[in-house]
């Protein structure tokens, strides 16, 4: 869904890549030829923070724009898989980061949206998994051509503004009765592809904050404050009400849940989960 075909990467896209690229092929490609008798649809392939922080262009990048850095590393992932012959969806979850992103959720603010944080918690409520339109495929009627868009969730379906393909044509061609209706439309003249839309399965969680002692003796899980958690692919259905998590996750803001007008200005904050580790506790 996200290749490197027919997109004009940037320089510094292009070195991450590589990055990621040098650094699956030599310390993780014997883990992905020993997936060979797996059968799942999805594989949560995990990765430590320290060997891709030993690389300075994914530490930055993990950093800077931890989803951006991911997408690239999982079209990197693909590509290994495909090499060694194995046919499941490989999603990179990056795992043992380090102290720098411990955080908790009464520390949460506005200003921490987009950064990446982990977060010791308690899973209090699981919803239902549902699916989500993640990339929708757009065919213009004019021209059929087809191209993709990446969607948000939660958020009202986005469609293409223009079809390239079309303004080329209309370049190209100096008689005016040739112009795509597409280009004169008010609205942009797409039908959605729904067999080549890629949906994602995802799950809510509310989670508390656990604080532990050093032996992992819980002291409080019961903490007022409770945040949403969105964990997708193979992570739905894994994680059950009253287990303990460490999520590595990237601050969200989201429209409240109850917003009656759409253009409600209202925020709350969110986790999008890109990594989940069981943490073996003692209840209280
Ligand atoms: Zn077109």
């Amino acid at each position: 869904m996200f290749g490197e075909e027919g997109i004009d990467l940037s320089e510094e896209d292009k070195a991450l890549l590589s990055a990621w690229r040098e650094l699956i092929e030599r310390r993780y490609y014997k883990d992905i030829e020993s997936l060979l008798a797996y059968r799942d649809e999805v594989f949560g392939f995990d990765v430590q923070h320290h060997d891709l922080a030993s690389n300075d262009i994914l530490r930055s990048a993990f950093h800077e724009q931890p989803v951006h850095c991911l997408e690239l590393g999982n079209t990197v992932l693909k590509e290994q898989f495909q090499r060694a012959g194995v046919h499941m969806r490989g999603v990179l979850r990056v795992v043992g980061l380090g102290d720098e992103y411990r955080t908790t959720i009464d520390a949460l603010r506005m200003r921490n949206r987009y950064k990446l944080v982990s977060i010791d918690v308690k899973i209090v409520e699981v919803s239902d998994a549902y699916g989500w339109l993640k990339v929708a495929a757009y065919r213009c009627r004019d021209c059929k051509d087809e191209q993709t868009i990446v969607q948000r969730r939660a958020r009202e379906r986005e469609s293409p503004h223009f079809c390239m393909a079309c303004i080329r044509k209309a370049q190209e061609s100096d008689d005016e009765n040739q112009v795509p209706v597409s280009l004169l439309a008010r609205r942009p003249n797409f039908a959605l592809v729904t067999e080549d839309c890629f949906y994602e399965d995802a799950q809510s969680l509310r989670v508390r904050q656990v604080v532990y002692d050093d032996e992992g003796h819980v002291l409080n899980d019961a903490a007022p404050e409770s945040l949403e958690a969105v964990v997708a692919d193979e992570m739905v259905g894994r994680l059950t009400p009253s287990t303990y998590y460490r999520l590595n996750a990237v601050v969200k803001l989201e429209p409240l849940r109850d917003r009656t007008f759409a253009k409600d200005t209202r925020r709350v904050l969110s986790l999008e989960v890109i990594s989940a580790e069981e943490l073996a506790l003692f209840p209280a």
